[in-house]
């Protein structure tokens, strides 16, 4: 259930909040990838003094390791990994696309092929072979015990090649209806049971593919929608324009999902204006790891436009790059506004000397202060809608 608290008058930004098995999380939202049941270098502990309040796992990874029996026989995801909060996760379509780019591998042969039924692919773990489709995917995740499903897509790539693009949007519209019917079967046998599916929207950098999908997509009574494919977040002036083509056919009350977007405070403002609600990505844990730190802060004016949410930084893209003999002896904290553990205890100079020797308390660390600094930035987003 999703509930508007707060709308702008200048632009479409919206606070909000949905409700799920495992209570509510505000909106706008960023929620820190857990693909395999883990965000890499933090505890469910550290999660929520962060402040996180809803993370995502990937049905498919989970589907080969460690099963979705296993974790089934403890209860679901939550009770196996520890995080009693919202877990949306992601149906497998683009991980069936990443392992598609990969194609071959010398020592497994080819990893992955879609068609009309579904994904074959083998285990990149293991060579073992499997296959999924749209029913399977549904499946898996409700095995799992998963709060917010995604529908089975298959993912679109950023290409200019339309006749493909266009059939896989046919693929992805047919899997939709197979998702939303495995989902009202399982939710029928297990009434009490909240659980939300959200449909995705395909159709590449096309905008009339796009909105063939969104009105495709909205006829059906998904609980939420996504925006999916490689476009989205990856090149960003591109996703901008879809959003705005589309704007004035997205329903208003259901939440919207940027799928794999949220690298850089820039981006994520530019989305919240245009209405976006919730988006992922791993970036800012990835770049935490990679020595590239928060940096920067909001700055808000006195809204007569309605565009004059920014963001600034010193820093190129608003990332210090920790690794820089410029911080070695540096004694203020990585962000000089930042409230989080990292920045309230540790020196520059400190994160500088523990990244060179790659030691594991600077991926904490770091990682620590890049979600708490995107999880206040959208804080303070939400205070000035
Ligand atoms: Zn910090």
């Amino acid at each position: 259930m999703f509930n508007i608290l707060k709308k702008s008058k200048y632009n479409f930004s919206r606070a909000g909040e949905v409700i799920t098995n495992h209570g509510k999380f505000q909106t706008p939202v960023f929620m820190p990838p857990a693909t395999k049941a883990a965000v890499k270098a933090l505890s469910p502990q550290d999660l929520q003094e962060i402040g996180i309040e809803i993370i995502l796992v990937n049905a498919l990874h989970l589907h080969l390791r460690p099963t979705e029996e296993l974790i089934n026989s403890f209860g679901g995801i939550h009770n196996y990994m520890g995080w009693p909060k919202t877990i949306l996760s992601d149906s497998g379509g683009f991980q069936g696309w990443s392992f598609s780019q990969k194609r071959y591998s010398a020592k497994l042969g080819v990893l992955s092929k879609v068609t009309d039924k579904g994904i074959e692919f083998i285990s990149p773990y293991d060579g073992s072979k499997h296959f999924i489709d749209a029913e399977k995917a549904i499946e898996i995740q409700f095995k799992i015990g998963s709060d917010i499903i995604m529908a089975f897509d298959d993912c679109s790539p950023n290409l200019d090649n339309k006749n493909y693009v266009k059939l896989s949007l046919e693929r992805t519209k047919k899997w939709a209806l197979k998702s939303l019917k495995r989902f009202q079967e399982l939710k029928k046998m297990a009434p009490e049971n909240n659980t939300l599916i959200f449909g995705i929207v395909q159709g590449g950098s096309f905008l009339d593919l796009r909105l063939e999908a969104l009105n495709f997509i909205t006829s059906l009574p998904f609980d939420g929608l996504a925006l999916g494919g490689e476009t989205i977040g990856y090149d960003m002036p591109r996703t901008l324009e879809i959003l705005d083509a589309l704007r004035s056919s997205i329903p208003y009350d259901k939440p919207l999902y940027t799928m794999g977007l949220g690298a850089s405070p820039y981006d994520i403002i530019e989305v919240i204006k245009r209405g976006v609600d919730m988006f992922d990505c791993v970036s800012p844990a990835r770049l935490a790891r990679h020595g590239a730190l928060y940096n920067g802060r909001l700055v808000i004016g006195d809204n007569s436009s309605g565009s004059d949410i920014s963001f600034e930084s010193e820093y190129r893209k608003g990332l210090l790059k920790i690794s820089n003999s410029c911080f070695a002896a540096d004694k203020f904290p990585i962000d000089h506004e930042c409230n989080c553990y990292t920045c309230q205890n540790f020196s520059r100079a400190y994160l500088h000397h523990l990244y060179l020797i790659k030691e594991p308390l600077y991926f904490r660390l770091a990682t620590w202060h890049n979600l708490y600094f995107i999880t206040q930035l959208l804080h303070r987003l939400r205070e000035n809608i």
